[in-house]
């Protein structure tokens, strides 16, 4: 392989035998980091998840309030600078904090509603005097924000908005609607995109107060029901000039900017919420008999429960790698630096394409976690009564917002064919080195077996990658069902590979938890197999036809590798631990 790789680049791992990149795993937080998460989850244990049921019922005072009191001990100021009363703590923190708020679905929106979406726009793009006047008060929750940027015509094509801002004299004007906006409910202060001359799409501060400006009425949804999301209509509504948010015509930047820092969140939140739906799970199955038999004794209830606990060690291995590159990215350049939101924001991009892995494969492994904790509750999985019901509900919205998942995955498979190109990923060389049989690379570490397996998989979609590459370039971006193959190989080979690799680090400290950890790990790395395998094989078909497309499945093929360890001995032990623990084990804080 290469060595002219760059490291730590984004989409690097594919190119890079496993282990070779920087990866951060959480075992590596220090004690600030683990008492600052201890106090979110004491907050989230003691104010939020006993107040569950009026949460549900969208008591929006109280939600009001839950924020406040988050306010008070600094969980709305983490990502605010020091200059405007914030914490400015890295994104590390974050990650830690939603993992916790996680745990009450609809609480969890409203406040990454208010600390994501609806803050950081102010903190990356705000002008010195609207930060100034907005950040303290959004630190404490004395205000709370939103983000309006879906309208009824336009929600994955954003450009398409029809609500239009005019400048008359010192005064914008704006009209126009947007829906399904998070926190309306109550939010003080919005962020509202408009285009200016019908062309020029911005971004605008609106307050909740202003003439015109009117929130419609709550959506009946299908979960997070606690959470606020109502219609808004701009009628005629005249703000000063200096409501402007960025620049005339920068809103894309200000839009979608904030979207890509806020989807390794989603991932991390959603991790969050599988270890507590895996809590439940595994207290149902050791309490329900049936046959005279605890259902945690059945092999096929242990099956369900191993596969949740390798998803949640695999999903919490990739959200810290990503959020590590983002911190390493964003915290290079500081905030007292010439355009430093400019610059994050760029240092930031460089990793969209994991934050894009992040959330879908954190909501996708979290809506599995959620069936299968339905079926293992059986009939009373489908009872309102049983907590698995509403999970399952409130989950599916995962795979919807900030971008769906299909917009996403379109961002990875598109991200990467533009690095391809560009050269700022080698993928057409390592490609063609592949191509004439370069060896795969050696491990010798603990998980050498299951790392050798890996580059099987990795070199299986490099020459699929490769191949659609060299034969389609530019084109294959009006291949969705081909950029959506990339996506999902990327996905695979960067969970995985994060997974394997916190393991080894686990095996090699002698942590308590090694053994789960390698298990889970090579679990998940059976499935991800049997995933690459497939997308690789489907990828070749749409490039390839007759002899060629035959010659190279074969290749393929060649590269399937046999587990070391039966899969099924692998959940059993995952199992027996989750059922002698009572939980997951592997606590971060
Ligand atoms: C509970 C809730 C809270 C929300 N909160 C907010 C908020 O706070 N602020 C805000 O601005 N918005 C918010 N949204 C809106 C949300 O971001 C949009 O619903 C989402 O972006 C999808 O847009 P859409 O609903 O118009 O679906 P569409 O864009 O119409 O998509 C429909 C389907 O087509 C697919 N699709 C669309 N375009 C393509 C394409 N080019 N290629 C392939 N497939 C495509 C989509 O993936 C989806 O499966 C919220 C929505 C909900 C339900």
């Amino acid at each position: 392989m290469s060595t002219s790789i760059p490291l730590a680049r984004g989409g690097a791992f594919l190119l890079h035998p496993a282990g070779s990149l920087p990866q951060f795993t959480p075992e590596e937080l220090g004690a600030d980091h683990r008492e600052f998460a201890r106090a979110a989850r004491d907050f989230v244990e003691g104010e939020v998840l006993p107040r569950d049921a009026e949460i549900e019922k969208l008591d929006i005072p109280l939600t009001v309030d839950l924020l406040r009191k988050a306010g008070e001990i600094g969980l709305l100021a983490i990502e605010i600078p020091e200059a405007y009363e914030g914490l400015d703590l890295d994104k590390k923190s974050t990650l830690l904090v939603l993992e916790e708020v996680a745990k009450q679905s609809s609480f969890s929106t409203s406040f990454s509603a208010h600390t994501g979406i609806g803050t950081l726009p102010f903190v990356y793009f705000g002008s010195p005097e609207q930060k100034r006047k907005y950040l303290p008060k959004l630190a404490t929750g004395e205000w709370l924000a939103a983000y309006a940027l879906t309208e009824s015509g336009s929600g994955s094509d954003a450009m398409g908005a029809r609500t239009t801002a005019v400048l008359e004299g010192e005064e914008w004007v704006l009209n126009g609607s947007k829906m399904f906006i998070t926190n309306s409910g109550f939010a003080d202060v919005f962020v509202v995109f408009a285009k200016v001359d019908g062309r020029k799409f911005s971004a605008f501060i609106v307050e909740r107060n202003d003439p015109g400006f009117s929130v419609g009425p709550e959506e009946h949804k299908l979960g997070i029901k606690g959470s606020s999301t109502c219609p808004l209509s701009l009628d005629n509504v005249r703000i000063p000039k200096d409501r402007l948010l960025g620049q005339v015509g920068k809103g894309p930047r200000v839009a979608f900017g904030i979207l890509a820092i806020g989807r390794f969140k989603l991932g991390g939140a959603c991790m969050g919420m599988a270890k507590r739906v895996l809590g439940y799970t595994l207290r149902y199955a050791a309490e329900r008999s049936q046959f005279g038999r605890s259902l945690n004794s059945f092999g096929l209830i242990r099956q369900k429960l191993a596969e949740m606990a390798a998803r949640i060690f695999v999903g919490e291995s990739l959200n810290w790698r990503t959020v590590s590159y983002m911190d390493e990215a964003m915290g290079s350049v500081g905030w007292e630096e010439e355009d430093a939101a400019g610059r994050k924001m760029e240092a930031m991009e460089e990793f969209s394409l994991e934050a894009s892995i992040s959330k879908i494969w954190g909501s996708e492994a979290l809506f599995f976690v959620a069936d299968e904790a339905v079926q293992a509750f059986g009939g009373y999985g489908f009872s309102q009564e049983y907590p698995p019901e509403k999970i399952y509900r409130d989950c599916r919205i995962n795979r919807i917002f900030e971008g769906t998942n299909e917009i996403n995955r379109l961002i990875i498979g598109g991200g990467l064919v533009k690095r391809a190109a560009s050269g700022a990923l080698p993928l057409l060389p390592a490609f063609e080195a592949a191509r004439r049989g370069s060896a795969l690379p050696a491990f010798d570490g603990p998980l050498a077996a299951p790392m050798r397996r890996l580059e099987a998989s990795k070199r299986q979609a490099l020459l699929a990658i490769g191949q659609a590459q060299a034969l389609l370039g530019a084109k294959l971006n009006d291949n969705q069902d081909a950029l959506g193959l990339i996506a999902d190989l990327a996905s695979e080979l960067f969970a995985a590979e994060s997974g394997l690799v916190r393991a080894e680090r686990m095996v090699l400290a002698g942590h308590r938890w090694k053994d789960l950890a390698r298990d889970c790990a090579e679990l998940y790395l059976h499935f991800a197999q049997g995933r690459i395998a497939t997308a690789s094989r489907a990828l070749l078909a749409e490039v390839l036809e007759g002899e060629a497309l035959e010659a190279g499945l074969q290749e393929l093929a060649s590269l399937d590798r046999a587990p070391e360890t039966p899969p099924s001995r692998l959940r059993d032990r995952i199992a027996t631990v989750l059922v002698d623990q009572g939980k997951y084990p592997i606590d971060l804080i």
